[in-house]
């Protein structure tokens, strides 16, 4: 991609497709009016001004643009994001300096997806992730770090594993004086621990076992599909209850779950198989995993956390997606397709699928101009085949996309992204898993 970045239309135009899903509602028959880079009005095709150029999308639906809340940005997910509909993603823990530079290219360049960013993992004294991770072992640490964060203007904090549990009241005290939300990994004292010292998003539903199995054998997620779990039921209700009490939003990222059983099943390439996955991802994420293996129990396991994002439904927690890309390997942007299918496997319906990647995400990042498709909101749209407020598609064709009313057509985003064949290297990730590789080498030899 060597050209300048495309150019805002100067006149307004409207698209027009069988429906349109405004983040909340679905409308037949209806345009976007896009004037700049915002929409100036939704509204019946028949009411449209006829001096307005329309181009119409027949058989398909608009979206807005969709909002991935987990990954961890690497340079070859951008034009995947972009091909399939993701125009916002929130990168929860990278470099600092490097995740700043990119979300100001990105904010530039508008081919790529806007990014918002969390900064580093704040993790423990000596970080599982150290590459993308700063320590904090003590209270000034914490201060530092999260007084540092705030002077770069990062989009909220990261807690990672083992970010000390005494230290999570001033880790939530500072991030709030400053406006900023606080999300967390939970591994080893559970979500209400966090939930109670006023954490405001759990990830990967990481912790739930702690609470509601605190006896349970040695096991990270994958300890969902012990066959024990059954037996834990009744706490997690009483755990869901709380986690509603609390007001907490869970972003469970079924999708990695669902990549890791694929990961592991013998006679797979990779996670999801995609030729758009770099040869490096696919070795770094496949080897370790398939080393480890437990497909059976990874797939209960998966299975077992969807039920639990039943329980937290149907009591009204808000529920976000996000996918952990790049991890397990799989297709940056399709994955976040794959996520809202499998929150409608969870018990959503379609349209509320599409509401957690869109307008539910935007107001949890307080971003109100996203994530939506009405008068004053940024320009950031898709165009989908077919009707995917009936049915989440596992293949989207997304025949448009539109970042800041810029119009940009996936299969050319796909085929300048495959002819740049990027290496998937030279990223803070790149340098991590590639130091993750190399001690798990020195350790088998
Ligand atoms: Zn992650």
């Amino acid at each position: 991609m060597t050209s300048r970045s495309p150019q805002t239309q100067t006149q307004p135009f409207a698209l027009a497709a069988d429906r349109l899903f405004d983040g909340s509602r679905v409308l037949v028959d209806h345009a976007v009016v896009v004037s700049g880079d915002t929409i100036s009005a939704v509204l019946p095709v028949a009411a449209l001004d006829p001096n307005i150029p329309l181009r119409r999308e027949p058989g398909a639906t608009i979206i807005p643009g969709l909002i991935d809340t987990h990954i961890h940005l690497m340079r070859w997910e951008s034009p995947l994001f972009m091909a399939a509909g993701v125009t916002t993603v929130r990168d929860v823990g990278n470099d600092l300096d490097w995740i700043l530079d990119q979300r100001r290219r990105a904010a530039d360049d508008l081919r790529s997806q806007r990014v918002l960013s969390l900064g580093p993992l704040l993790d423990g004294p000596s970080p599982n992730h150290p590459t993308v991770a700063w320590p904090c072992g003590d209270e000034q640490a914490v201060a530092q770090a999260i007084e540092r964060l705030v002077a770069a203007g990062v989009d909220g904090t990261k807690l990672y594993v083992f970010f000390p549990t005494d230290l999570l009241p001033l880790a939530v005290r500072a991030s709030h004086a400053a406006g900023l939300k606080v999300s967390k990994h939970c591994l080893k004292d559970g979500v209400l621990v966090a939930g109670r010292a006023g954490v405001d998003e759990f990830f990967h539903l990481d912790g739930i076992l702690a609470d509601v199995w605190p006896d349970h054998p040695p096991a990270w997620l994958d300890g969902w599909g012990l066959p024990g779990m059954k037996e834990t039921l009744d706490a997690q209700k009483r755990v869901a209850d709380e986690i509603a009490r609390m007001g907490m939003v869970s972003t469970p990222t079924l999708a990695y779950w669902d990549s890791q059983w694929r990961i592991r099943t013998p006679g797979r390439a990779a996670g999801d198989d995609s030729p758009d996955v770099p040869a490096c991802m696919v070795a770094w994420q496949g080897t370790a995993a398939r080393e480890q293996g437990g497909a059976d129990q990874w797939r209960r396991g998966l299975e077992a956390a969807q039920r639990f994002t039943g329980l937290l439904l149907g009591r009204g927690v808000r529920t976000l997606a996000g996918t952990d890309v790049p991890c397990g390997a799989i297709t940056a942007g399709l994955s976040l397709w794959r996520e809202m299918e499998l929150l409608v496997g969870s018990g959503m319906s379609p349209t509320q699928a599409l509401r957690s990647a869109t307008s539910d995400a935007a107001d949890f990042l307080e971003r109100p101009k996203l994530g939506r498709l009405a008068a004053g909101a940024t320009a950031d749209l898709a165009v989908v085949r077919g009707d995917p407020t009936r049915e989440i598609p596992a293949k989207p064709e997304v025949t448009l996309v539109m970042r800041e009313g810029v119009t940009m057509s996936p299969a050319e985003i796909l085929a300048d992204a495959r002819r740049a064949n990027p290496t998937g290297e030279g990223d803070p990730w790149s340098t991590q898993f590639a130091w993750h590789a190399a001690k798990r080498k020195a350790k088998a030899s």
